[in-house]
């Protein structure tokens, strides 16, 4: 891919299921709160980024591509 991603957790949103930190260990962590945080919040594209974005329940999880804010996910309608 070769792209580099900013990626958000809207806090709001985020019922600390822990399943962006199963999916991508590297990327997210909870803190003690249980708010899911992106470690490196400016990161390259990863496969494991996009399936934690894909499979929070509660969609808390944006990626776009830097610079461009192109979305990645959720997808552009
Ligand atoms: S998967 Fe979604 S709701 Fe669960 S901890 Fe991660 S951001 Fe929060």
């Amino acid at each position: 891919m070769g792209d580099r991603w900013q990626v958000q957790v809207d806090r709001s949103l985020c019922i600390g299921s822990a399943q962006c930190v199963h999916r991508a260990p590297d990327a997210f962590h909870l803190d003690t709160g249980r708010q899911s945080h992106p470690t490196e919040p400016e990161t390259d594209a990863g496969e494991r980024i996009l399936a934690a974005a894909e499979n929070c329940p509660v969609e808390a999880i944006t990626v776009t591509v830097l610079g461009s804010g192109e979305a990645v996910f959720p997808p552009e309608e």
